[in-house]
């Protein structure tokens, strides 16, 4: 498999960045192009390119962790959790809601005000992506079925 296209397993090494140019992370990881194992924007630009390419990549936050949403961001009682539960700023819950599980974390606590933010870290930013393509294989069929990459640099559930 000489390009990255649908059922390619990629691996890939990156450096993240913000708007700022502050790095946020850097990593090396294989996924699976074409199931949304990646944030979309990243996915499509990657699209075409072949072992050894490097690109510079800006995703928008729409292509991203999508915008900042305010009604995402709930002010709940301290009544709301266990008395015996400590909350400190940082503290992530999962919840159920319509669309799905979600992740929430505390971001202020005012007295008995809980402040919970459900929207992903990066909600709101544009990202900005150092990559460089390390490897291109074809998926295995078990791989394509089950949607994201087996073996040494995946994961299996
Ligand atoms: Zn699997």
């Amino acid at each position: 498999m000489q390009t990255v296209q649908n059922n390619a397993v990629v691996t890939m090494a990156y450096a993240l960045f913000d708007a700022d140019k502050n790095e946020i992370e850097a990593n090396e990881f294989a996924y699976l192009h074409g199931h949304n194992n990646i944030i979309p924007g990243l996915e499509s630009a990657l699209h075409g390119l072949t072992a050894g390419d490097k690109k510079n990549v800006t995703v928008a936050p729409e292509n991203g962790y999508g915008e900042f949403q305010e009604e995402l961001v709930e002010r709940v009682d301290r009544s709301a959790f266990p008395e015996d539960q400590d909350i400190e700023i940082g503290m992530q819950f999962q919840t159920d809601t319509p669309e799905g599980m979600r992740i929430f974390t505390v971001v202020e606590i005012n007295g008995d005000e809980i402040v919970l933010d459900g929207n992903h870290p990066m909600a709101g930013q544009t990202l900005i992506f150092d990559v460089e393509i390390k490897d291109i294989r074809k998926a295995t069929e078990e791989e394509m079925a089950h949607g994201h990459v087996h073996g040494a640099h995946g994961h299996h559930h």
